[in-house]
């Protein structure tokens, strides 16, 4: 008898996720834990021996797309005996037992509050025979406490606080994520340490509502705090954080931004609606002459900042006097950009019972106009970046005419996607890797990225430059328990309201 060396080699895993930033880092984690139960990531185009669908429940008709990827998956299943299909996130956490019962070909259901038992759920199920299910209602470990398998050689996230206080009508995300739960300052500043020691030069702190950071152990400063202890990070270059809420936003925060160097100059800032009707609709709790006030001490403190959002279009009982509010709110703010979603009732939230929901050709005029309005006002912000001289972070993926068009992309301290020419002439260099710096002026303005057409002033080679080489030299990047996290490629941009 011979020994099969395939019976030898790992199961492996792909991890399918939706949403948005948080479930992105999520994703992180859940490699994470595979890799360290022995999973390896299955190659491109080679069917993965299980299947893990990191779920969203905030996308317009989630559950039926969710049903509709399982349908596909059965008769795989079927012809690939002892494979597994995993199905977690918000959705799960919404459906629980129902996801069992509708595809009862899924071997595992868990959680928003239960990621770190995905490898067990997996061996029980594999063990027994039969679905498991687990859903809790409450977090029992950190998140980030669990290995972390890094997407980014150069940038990453770090979670300060998971769940949210607020109510906001028209979000799932508080019966799904639970209560606001801040992780402690030292932990995240020693997260952040261990990345920057791996190569990491920007990181984005990441949380439903970051500016209520320290809540729970009674700080209303600890967020500008945390921010201004960054700034003693050696080594890290850039500090962004998703997403503040502008109920909560007070001015150590901007103070905190404008004196702390490595901060970067942006702000993304969720406005949803101008109108202070919609706004009381919603149960956020600013309205429009705070928003725009906070916007104008953040541009004050910090000229070059630029300001990006999220704005819904067509919440129930919206008036074209409520949507003219939002319009002019968008006038005054200037928005670089921002993320425009149409609304559409979320079974679950208290907005889907709401009276007077708006005639869908109606929310779809409504929204053509505001984004006809957001990519005028984008663009002309554009066009004033034109000759100015910035320095970008080399980004990888970003640009997807790179390579017929001879250029490659980076961020600008902004936020701004820039792509730039590769013409390295006039410099003592070779060439760029992801994470390193160029310094390049800006040419030409398009609604949603700027160019830069003339050679490359300068290159800094960086540490993340070389985190990034040395990770795609090795053949995977390996993986680190107990918060201590391993690094790899960029995250892919929301496509979901951030919160906040
Ligand atoms: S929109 Fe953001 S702030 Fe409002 S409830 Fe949802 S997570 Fe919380």
């Amino acid at each position: 008898m011979t020994t099969s060396t395939a019976s030898a080699a790992p199961r492996t895993y792909e991890v399918r996720t939706y949403g948005c930033q948080m479930n992105v880092h999520d994703s992180e984690r859940l490699s994470g834990l595979l890799e360290e139960a022995g999973y390896a990531k299955a190659q491109d185009g080679r069917q993965a021996d299980v299947v893990v669908f990191n779920t969203c429940a905030v996308r317009e008709n989630a559950d039926n797309k969710l049903y509709g990827n399982l349908g596909h998956l059965a008769p795989v299943k079927a012809a690939h005996p002892g494979m597994q299909i995993a199905v977690g996130g918000c959705l799960a956490q919404k459906d629980r037992a129902t996801i069992t019962a509708k595809a009862p070909w899924v071997d595992v259901v868990f959680g928003t509050h239960n990621i770190g038992s995905l490898p067990a759920l997996l061996e029980r199920a594999r063990v027994q025979e039969e679905a498991q299910v687990e859903i809790l209602e409450s977090l029992e470990v950190f998140p980030s406490t669990l290995p972390t398998k890094r997407e980014s050689a150069y940038a990453a996230w770090v979670s300060i606080s998971v769940g949210c206080n607020n109510t906001c009508t028209f979000c799932i995300v508080p019966s799904l994520r639970g209560k606001e739960k801040d992780r402690r300052p030292g932990d995240i500043l020693a997260e952040i340490r261990a990345l920057v020691a791996e190569g990491v030069t920007e990181v984005t702190l990441l949380g439903q509502n970051v500016n209520a950071y320290g809540v729970e152990f009674g700080d209303r400063q600890a967020f500008s705090k945390l921010l201004r202890a960054c700034g003693d990070i050696e080594g890290l270059e850039r500090v962004r954080f998703t997403s503040p809420h502008p109920a909560e936003f007070t001015d150590d925060v901007i103070e905190a931004m404008a004196e702390t160097p490595n901060v970067m100059p942006s702000l993304h800032m969720p406005l949803q609606s101008g109108s202070d009707r919609v706004l009381r609709a919603m149960r956020r709790s600013y309205r429009s002459t705070k928003f725009l006030g906070i916007i104008d001490r953040v541009r004050a403190a910090i000229p070059d900042a630029a300001i990006t959002t999220d704005i819904i279009v067509g919440f129930p009982g919206e008036t074209e006097e409520d949507f003219a509010e939002t319009l002019r709110v968008v006038r005054e703010s200037r928005f670089s950009s921002a993320f425009t979603f149409q609304y559409s009732p979320r079974p679950g939230t208290p907005a889907a019972d709401l009276p007077d929901q708006i005639d869908p050709a109606v929310v779809k005029d409504r929204y053509g106009r505001l984004v006809d309005l957001v990519n005028e006002i984008a663009w002309e912000e554009n066009k004033a970046q034109v000759g100015r001289t910035v320095e970008l972070m080399v980004a990888e993926g970003e640009g997807r005419k790179d390579a017929e068009t001879h250029r490659l992309s980076g961020r600008a301290p902004d936020n701004r996607l820039v792509h730039f020419n590769a013409d390295f002439s006039q410099v003592d260099a070779e060439g760029v890797r992801p994470g390193d710096m160029v310094t390049v002026e800006i040419t030409y303005a398009a609604p949603h990225h700027l160019v830069a057409d003339g050679p490359v002033r300068s290159v800094r080679r960086t540490r993340s430059g070389d985190a990034w080489e040395s990770r795609t030299a090795a053949p995977k990047p390996a993986t680190v328990g107990l918060g201590i996290p391993s690094v790899g490629v960029p995250a892919p941009l929301p496509d979901v309201p951030a919160c906040g």
